[in-house]
C-alpha cells in the first residue's frame, strides 16, 4: 500500500499557530514579546534567503528579531564580540548565527561564544552535551523538528529501530541522541558505512540527512518504514530530498516530502526554542529579583 505522505507544510502552521497563542501569553506576563536575533556574515543568496525566512516566520508568530547583517570581510573578532553584546542583551532571548560562515571564520568557535541559554539551534557543546545526558536543553531545530513529524502521523517510537544515515552535529548526530531519549533502538550510518542498505532495510524509522540527491531508493526500506527526508539538495533550480520520492512512497507506510516536510518543521522549532529560551530567562530574572 503506497505510503501516507506526512505534510510539514501544515503541522508547521499548526505549530506556529501555538507558539503565537503562546508568545501572546509571554507578553501579557512580562509586557515584551521574546526577542530573536539572527546574525549573518557574507552575502551567501541561499543564507539570505533562510534568514529573511526566518524574520517573517518570527514576525507572523509576534517574537521580535532582529537581523544583523555583517560584511563577508567581517572579522572573527568583531563576531565575536556582537555575539558578547547580545548575549547582555535582555531583550535578546535566542541568538542564531546563520551557518556557513565565510572563509576564515571557526564556526565552532564563533558559536561557542553564544550564551547556551540563548543558543536557540543547540549547537553550542552546553546543549548538545544536554542532550547527551538526558537533561532538559535547548536542541538543534531540523532533528525536534523530525520527531515533531513521526509523533503527527501517530507513530510510536519507542521500541522502534530507527536508523539514522548521516552523523552531522546538526542533523544525524542530534536526530539520533532524540529517538534514543524517545526510547527507539538507534543505528547511525556514515560515509564508511558497510552494506549500507542491509542496514536501512531494518529500519522501522529511517531518517536520511545525507545530502545527495535520491540517495536512498525504494529497494533500501523494508515495507511500511516511516521514511523522513532531510535532504535539501538543489540540482537544476528545483529542490530534491535525499529519498527517491516515487519509489519509497511505494514501500513505506509514511513519508515526508522534499519541498514541504522537514524545511518549515525546522523554522517552526527555531520559534519554539526561542520562546522556550525567552521563558526560562524571565523565570531566571523574576527569580533574581526577590
Ligand atoms: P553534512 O554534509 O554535514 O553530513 C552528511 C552526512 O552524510 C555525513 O555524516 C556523511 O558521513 C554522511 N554521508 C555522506 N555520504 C554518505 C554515504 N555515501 N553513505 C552514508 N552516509 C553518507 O550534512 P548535514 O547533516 O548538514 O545535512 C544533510 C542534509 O540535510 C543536506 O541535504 C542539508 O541541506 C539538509 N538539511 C536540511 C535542513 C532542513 O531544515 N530541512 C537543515 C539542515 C540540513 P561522514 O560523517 O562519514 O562524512
Amino acid at each position: 500500500m503506497p505510503a501516507q505522505v506526512i505534510d510539514g507544510k501544515t503541522i508547521a502552521q499548526e505549530t506556529r499557530k501555538k507558539i503565537a497563542e503562546d508568545v501572546q501569553h509571554f507578553f501579557a506576563l512580562y509586557g515584551r514579546a521574546p526577542g530573536l536575533a539572527v546574525v549573518l556574515a557574507g552575502d551567501d543568496p541561499a543564507s539570505r534567503v533562510y534568514v529573511n525566512n526566518k524574520i517573517k516566520a518570527c514576525e507572523e508568530t509576534g517574537i521580535a528579531s532582529n537581523a544583523y547583517m555583517l560584511p563577508a570581510a567581517v572579522s572573527q573578532a568583531e563576531l565575536i564580540s556582537l555575539i558578547k553584546e547580545l548575549n547582555l542583551n535582555a531583550a535578546v532571548d535566542g541568538i542564531l548565527v546563520q551557518l556557513p560562515l565565510p572563509k576564515g571564520l571557526c564556526a565552532e568557535t564563533v558559536l561557542s561564544h553564544i550564551s547556551p541559554f540563548k543558543d536557540v539551534d543547540g549547537f553550542t557543546a552546553v546543549n548538545a552535551g544536554r542532550l547527551m545526558l538526558g537533561s532538559p536543553a535547548l536542541t538543534a531545530c531540523t532533528p525536534s523538528g523530525c520527531i515533531e513529524l513521526i509523533k503527527s502521523a501517530g507513530v510510536s517510537i519507542a521500541g522502534k529501530h530507527a536508523v539514522v544515515v548521516g552523523r552531522s552535529n546538526i542533523v544525524g548526530k542530534p536526530a539520533a541522541l532524540l529517538l534514543l531519549s524517545h526510547n527507539a533502538t538507534v543505528t547511525v550510518c556514515h560515509s564508511k558505512t558497510q552494506n549500507l542498505a542491509e542496514i536501512t532495510r531494518q529500519a522501522d524509522i529511517l531518517i536520511a540527512a545525507v545530502g545527495i540527491k535520491h540517495f536512498i531508493t525504494g529497494d533500501m526500506i523494508k515495507d511500511g518504514a516511516v521514511v523522513i527526508d532531510v535532504g535539501i539538495n538543489r540540482f537544476e533550480g528545483k529542490l530534491y530530498g535525499d529519498a527517491e520520492f516515487d519509489s519509497c512512497f511505494k514501500k513505506a507506510s509514511f513519508i515526508t516530502p522534499v519541498p514541504g516536510g522537514v524545511g518549515p518543521m525546522t523554522i517552526a522549532m527555531l520559534l519554539r526554542n526561542t520562546l522556550s529560551a525567552a521563558q526560562a530567562l524571565a523565570k531566571e530574572r523574576l527569580n533574581y529579583a526577590f
